[in-house]
């Protein structure tokens, strides 16, 4: 229902999270009630800025870990990417994963989330550590294109975005004084933020390669036997074309966002293993890349909390809007952050949980 003023929400955070809840909030039906503004360090321009992890990302879906929750979110997500084809935002790609073990049964639980899945023969060529193998059909997206044209649309509906780094979640109160409800998309910046530190919150490292390769068209991975170690994947980008993105580690707890000389040159010989045209003079390599994926023990929070806000204080900055009357204010924050290695894979189907929240608790 209209309530004549829209309700002023700040979203803090412009990752893949931030801006996808935005969108939803600001689309069709009802979106009138909403003013939206998103707060954030890193923009979605920022793409060569490692202090957020979504310019880093592969992107697409791919195998992760079950749980009943994510797998909702990803079956939503996998659904409107795979739909958003035609536009060129994402691309539909034929897929191949690796397994070092025979018995795979239960390793598919995601056969009914992707395309076309069928059992895939072996190429003796292959490295002996795999055993079995599946091809079917998933989505990838470059971050690089999709991050601006989330802003842009975000933009064309009147959300404001406001580059800032907040200490405090006490700080929103300064210049949105009519802030009814904060969205707390802030990834590992949850960890340090007054108000929230969750000391759940913790990176996992990941060194890339970016590349042309205009015959690797296919997501290859292997599934490792132990799980949540450093894998082999590719994943092709629907543009430019032959972009594609090598990996990589998985190093949980590591902070270091330099390049290391030697895991690039693995990383680029396990993959060439699994797909031999790498090895073609015309493969270039754009970039090597070191992302934090933004993890959480337990996995992602989304939820709702309410907050008592300092006004003022000597700890609280003062914005232009400043309220200078002392006091505190009960804000509803509404927690979206801790997604890990998989926050394209299940932005979509998050997001709207997040946004079912918080229009519930509007309007209770
Ligand atoms: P982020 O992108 O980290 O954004 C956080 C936002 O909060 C930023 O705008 C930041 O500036 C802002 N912020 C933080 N603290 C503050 C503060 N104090 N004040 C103001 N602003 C603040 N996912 C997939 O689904 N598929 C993949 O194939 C995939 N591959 C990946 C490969 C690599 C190498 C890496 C590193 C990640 C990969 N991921 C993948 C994971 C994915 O990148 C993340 O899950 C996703 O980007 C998280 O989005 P987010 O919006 O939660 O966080």
């Amino acid at each position: 229902t209209t309530t004549g003023t829209p309700h002023h929400v700040v979203i803090l955070g412009a990752g893949v999270i931030g801006l996808t809840f935005a969108y939803l909030l600001t689309n069709g039906i009802g979106s009138e009630n909403y003013k939206v503004t998103i707060v954030a360090r890193d923009m979605p321009e920022d793409l060569d800025s490692q202090a957020f992890a979504s310019p880093w990302a592969g992107a697409n879906w791919s195998p992760m870990q079950y749980d009943e929750r994510l797998h909702k979110w990803e079956k939503q997500t996998f659904d409107r990417l795979w739909d958003m084809a035609p536009t060129g935002l994402t691309l539909r790609s034929p897929s191949k994963v690796y397994f070092e073990q025979e018995d795979i049964e239960n390793e598919l639980w995601w056969k009914d989330l992707v395309r076309n899945i069928r059992p895939l023969e072996l190429d003796p060529s292959l490295p002996s550590n795999i055993k079995k193998a599946v091809e079917f059909d998933t989505v990838s997206l470059n971050p690089g294109i999709y991050l601006p044209w989330l802003k842009s649309e975000l933009l064309l509906r009147g959300v404001e975005f406001v580059k800032r780094r907040l200490v405090s979640l006490n700080e929103v109160h300064t210049y949105a004084k009519d802030a009814v409800a904060i969205v707390n998309a802030t990834a590992l910046g949850a960890r340090s933020l007054i108000g929230v530190q969750d000391t759940k919150v913790f990176p996992i490292r990941g060194q890339t390669i970016v590349a042309i390769a205009p015959k690797a068209k296919e997501f290859v991975t292997i599934i490792p036997k132990t799980k949540g170690t450093d894998a082999t994947y590719l994943i092709p980008r629907p543009s430019p074309s032959g972009m594609v993105l090598i990996g990589g580690t998985f190093q949980p707890n590591n902070w270091d966002t330099s390049v290391d000389k030697a895991t690039a040159d693995g990383i680029f010989q396990r993959a060439k293993a699994l797909v031999p045209s790498l090895g073609d003079p015309e493969t270039r390599i754009i970039s090597h890349n070191v992302g934090l994926r933004p993890a959480r023990e337990g996995g992602p929070r989304v939820e709702t909390e309410y907050i008592e806000l300092a006004l003022s204080g000597e700890l609280v900055p003062r914005g232009p809007d400043a309220d200078t009357g002392a006091g505190s204010k009960k804000t509803l924050v509404v927690h979206a952050y801790g997604f890990g290695p998989a926050g394209y894979q299940q932005s979509w189907g998050a997001a709207a949980e997040a946004v079912g929240l918080l229009k519930a608790a509007l309007s209770a």
